[in-house]
């Protein structure tokens, strides 16, 4: 078993070598932002049934517990901040490491810790849109009365983003999957790695040949296929990495 500090130096010398690297986030990377993750410890599923909050079904059967639940999860939002595990990733990205983040979170941090190339898969917890016509409202705050209206025409609005048995907006999905299929190196961070097409793209990296690196707390479905795995929080473990690549 080599030891956390190995590893580090193993994931930095990746790397610095790869050619195209690109990175996969899910809800773990904001855990330590106070933004809870939906699978792992304290997830929020064990709390709520997700088959009550995040599905066409659910809203259309009662859009107001939908948009309570989503209210609540904006204003955790709205006061978090980035951590050093994202700021960690806009470093890469600056050094001309990382090419590209591929999330599968809602809370736009990535952004607002300085990333440019940022694909979200999931929507945004920022944005509404209407069922009736689809115009889309981008939230400065969250929403005071629930549910909130469309400005255009009156219809109800819903949270944009991707729930439960709805497809990936095709733009999105068509950018990560031309991401992945040239990425010599998958950094795969905080994901439980069960929901597709998330869990899907490493695997992309690792038939043609790349490297797998994974950071998470706990395995993962990743965790069989990670070249090297480190456990431990992305904020701890990134800056780490990138402090050793700065010395390579
Ligand atoms: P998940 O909740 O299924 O899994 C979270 C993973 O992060 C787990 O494997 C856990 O072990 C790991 N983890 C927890 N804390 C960590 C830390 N400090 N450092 C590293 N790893 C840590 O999350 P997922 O795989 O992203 O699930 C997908 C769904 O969850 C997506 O649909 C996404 O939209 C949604 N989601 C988003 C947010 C957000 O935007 N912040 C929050 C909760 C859920
Ligand atoms: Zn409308």
């Amino acid at each position: 078993m080599e030891n956390i500090k190995e590893l580090i130096v193993k994931a930095a010398k990746i790397l610095v070598k790869s050619k195209y690297a690109v990175c996969i986030t899910g809800a773990g990377i904001s855990a330590e932002s106070g933004i809870p993750t939906f699978r792992g410890r304290d997830g929020l599923w064990r709390r709520f049934r997700v088959e009550d909050l995040a599905t066409p079904e659910a809203f259309h059967r009662n859009p107001n517990l939908v948009w309570e639940w989503y209210r609540w999860r904006m204003h955790l939002v709205y006061s978090a901040k980035p951590n050093s595990g994202h700021l960690a990733l806009v470093d890469l990205e600056r050094m001309g490491i990382l090419r590209c983040i591929v999330t599968q979170n809602v809370d736009g941090l990535h952004t607002i810790a300085g990333s440019k190339c940022v694909v979200e898969l999931h929507g945004s917890i920022r944005r509404g849109r209407c069922v009736e016509c689809n115009f889309k409202v981008v939230f400065d705050a969250p929403p005071e009365v629930v549910p909130p209206k469309c400005p255009k025409c009156g219809g109800l609005l819903r949270p944009d983003v991707v729930w439960f048995g709805e497809a990936i907006p095709s733009d999105a999905l068509n950018k990560a999957m031309q991401l992945f299929s040239k990425a010599d190196v998958a950094l795969v961070i905080g994901t439980s790695g069960v929901v597709y097409p998330a869990g899907y793209f490493p695997h992309i990296v690792k038939e043609k040949g790349g490297a797998v690196i994974e950071v998470n707390i706990d395995e993962s479905a990743i965790t069989p296929i990670a070249d090297v795995f480190i456990r431990g929080r992305a904020g701890e473990i990134l800056p780490k990495i990138v402090e050793k690549i700065r010395l390579i």
